[in-house]
């Protein structure tokens, strides 16, 4: 892949172990690319890079329940991210639920590829549409349909 991409890194607790063996499973990719991680994902995920032998640029912002993901949402708004992979648990209540939808909500307004598992993950970071120079994401339309 030709562009670095800043991909937003952020994994509830029960979903961390997921989170270390995906990144372990993608070391060679990732060590190219910046990582923008909310607080405890972030240091896990640099152990794990670093025991790999692998050092990308690695940002750790708050602490998921203490403001992280709404950081991330607030680069999403403003362009700075390329993609989100987001492990979300999904059998457990989170105290900062607003916020996971604050971060879900504006990666869809701002139309920023976001996978919330490991196969639509894996997915994402090996499409050719990285380097295709003539493919122009869509952006979403909110209006109403009209039957022509
Ligand atoms: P954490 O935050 O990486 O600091 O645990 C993730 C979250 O709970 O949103």
């Amino acid at each position: 892949m030709r562009k670095k991409l800043t991909i937003a890194l952020v994994a509830h607790d029960h979903r961390k172990a997921d989170m270390v063996d995906w990144v372990i499973f993608n070391s060679d990719f990732l060590s190219h690319h910046h990582l923008v991680c909310t607080g405890t994902t972030g240091g896990l995920v640099r152990d794990a890079l670093n025991e790999e032998g692998v050092f990308p640029e690695i940002t750790c912002m708050n602490s998921g329940p203490m403001g992280g993901d709404a950081e991330i949402a607030a680069m999403v708004v403003r362009k700075e991210i390329d993609l989100a992979v987001f492990l979300i648990d999904d059998l457990n209540a989170q105290p900062h639920e607003a916020d996971i939808m604050m971060l879900l909500r504006q990666c869809r307004i701002h139309n920023v590829p976001i996978a919330c598992n490991r196969y639509s993950a894996d997915l994402m970071i090996t499409s050719s549409l990285w380097d295709d120079l003539s493919y122009v994401p869509m952006p979403p339309r909110y209006e109403k349909f009209e039957r022509n």
